[in-house]
């Protein structure tokens, strides 16, 4: 079962996509993470990419539909998580035409719920490792790291996301409200939508998408 996850900014589903990539063996396809490594390269393409997400505003459907057809095609065979997209109805039709090309049927959308006052504290706290791009929280036992500003995993050191601040954190939630909650509905007419609340952390929401994947797997 392939897996879309629709949710508001710091819900959380890049770090439950790291455990269900772990654990379940998923391949973590997250479109924030493409740009990112587009404006790491420092190319005049990237620069532009970093104006737009420094914002808070979301990147053209043209330039993120193309990243995300070009990663879609290395994966073979394997299930995989959409984290990030579609991000909008447009780009959620053009999910459906892809999924057309390459005969995918097989997937579920999961909303991530979660209030703006906790997402805010989650963004305003997370901590990503530059060198890996493991995820840590400062403001949360679960998942802060070890040593301050040291990845667990590999001793890389760990920054904050330049678009984690109040000011873009407020404009992403407003466009998240805008243009990405409409997608709730649409997945839930195709008959494909399930709610995960996220507000207890990582652990307690990978269990509940181990529990919807195992009764789909019944189902099926
Ligand atoms: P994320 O890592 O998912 O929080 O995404 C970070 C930023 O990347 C967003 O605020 C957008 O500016 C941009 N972005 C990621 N995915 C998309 C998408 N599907 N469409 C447009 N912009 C995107």
């Amino acid at each position: 079962m392939n897996i879309i996850f629709i949710a508001p900014p710091a819900a959380g589903k890049g770090t439950v996509s790291a455990l269900l990539e772990e654990r379940k063996g998923y391949i973590h396809l997250s479109t924030g993470d493409l740009l990112r490594a587009e404006i790491k390269k420092g190319t005049e393409f990237g620069n532009e990419i970093n104006d737009i997400i420094s914002k808070g505003e979301l990147v053209s459907d043209e330039i993120i539909t193309k990243l995300l057809k070009n990663k879609l095609a290395t994966i073979k065979n394997q299930k995989f998580i959409l984290d990030g997209y579609p991000r909008n109805l447009n780009q959620a039709e053009t999910l459906n035409e892809i999924f057309n090309e390459l005969a995918i049927t097989d997937y579920m959308a999961i909303y991530l719920s979660i209030d703006e006052e906790t997402a805010m504290k989650r963004a305003l706290g997370r901590l990503v490792c530059s060198d890996c791009g493991a995820t840590y929280n400062k403001y949360f036992q679960e998942t802060k790291p070890k040593k301050d500003g040291i990845c667990d995993k590999c001793q890389g050191p760990l920054n904050q996301r330049a678009d984690d601040n109040e000011e873009t954190f407020k404009v992403r939630f407003n466009t998240y409200l805008n243009v990405t909650n409409p997608l709730i509905d649409y997945y839930k007419e195709k008959g494909k939508l399930e709610i995960v609340d996220t507000t207890n952390g990582s652990e307690n929401s990978y269990q509940l998408i181990e529990q919807i994947l195992e009764s789909e797997n019944v189902n099926n």
